[in-house]
């Protein structure tokens, strides 16, 4: 069985987010960027199934400009085999990516397609249910645990959902999006990062899939929130109860 993994570059979650000066976005100029973290846990997970032996490949793919390319060798230097990058100038929103990705799944005939469960970027949490609805194909998204039968081709997925845990089975192929709890992401190691220099990446133009890269969303404006003051320290409670009564007024 083939597993094909989307790997998206956003801002490092490390990073202090900055709104552009023209409040059309988010600054990406100098900033450091890196595979999305639930991203991260999709591709572990695939590593683990096949080091398992209940996988033979792991194709990593991306879409978005050239720079792209490097979140798709981090991911080879993780032990992806192999990598694939749909170029497109500008940013894609969910529906756009899971158009690409039937289409790559029509290529590659992948048994089991995970994501992440939401891009810490958009933060839309919605490519993994368009692609499992456009497919066809039954999800298990928010997983926390991923037990796969290869003889009967079901995985069994247990899933975050309010108040505790959804177990639920999946005839394959299905579409799995990753929790936190998954599984703690490996380093990619000095050797590996060397390797993986060597590994294949396939280039795909969104035209040669098939798919028109285009958005039915304007964003209008992006802001920061607004400053949070700063706090005062009270000496009795007799003072916390006045300003409760006579400034907050909500006693
Ligand atoms: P989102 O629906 O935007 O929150 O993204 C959920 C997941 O979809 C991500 O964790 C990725 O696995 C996948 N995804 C979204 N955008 C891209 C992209 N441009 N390239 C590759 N994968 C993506």
């Amino acid at each position: 069985m083939k597993i094909m993994v989307a790997v998206k570059r956003v801002v490092d979650y490390a990073v202090r987010i900055r709104v552009k000066p023209d409040k059309s976005g988010v600054e990406t100029q100098n900033v450091k960027m890196s595979m999305n973290p639930f991203c991260e846990i999709a591709l572990e997970e695939a590593l683990k199934i096949k080091e398992a032996g209940l996988a033979k490949e792991v194709v990593a793919v991306t879409m978005g400009p050239a720079n792209c390319v490097d979140t798709l060798r981090t991911g080879l230097a993780m032990g992806a085999d192999r990598g694939i990058h749909v170029e497109a100038a500008r940013e894609l929103v969910p529906l756009t990516v899971a158009k690409v990705l039937k289409r790559l799944v029509e290529v590659e005939n992948p048994g089991l397609l995970i994501l992440g469960k939401q891009a810490i970027d958009d933060d839309c949490n919605q490519t993994g249910q368009m692609i499992a609805g456009l497919l066809g194909w039954p999800q298990g998204t928010f997983a926390s645990k991923v037990v796969l039968d290869k003889e009967k081709q079901v995985a069994t997925v247990d899933r975050e959902v309010d108040g505790g845990l959804e177990t639920i089975c999946l005839d394959l192929p299905a579409v799995i999006t990753t929790d936190l709890r998954l599984n703690q992401p490996r380093y990619a190691t000095l050797p590996n990062i060397m390797k993986a220099k060597s590994k294949p990446i396939k280039k795909y133009t969104s035209e040669e899939l098939n798919v028109e890269i285009k958005s039915d969303l304007e964003i209008v404006q992006v802001t920061e929130p607004p400053k949070r003051k700063a706090g005062v320290i009270l000496s009795s409670v007799d003072e916390l109860i006045d300003k409760l009564k006579n400034e907050a007024h909500v006693i």
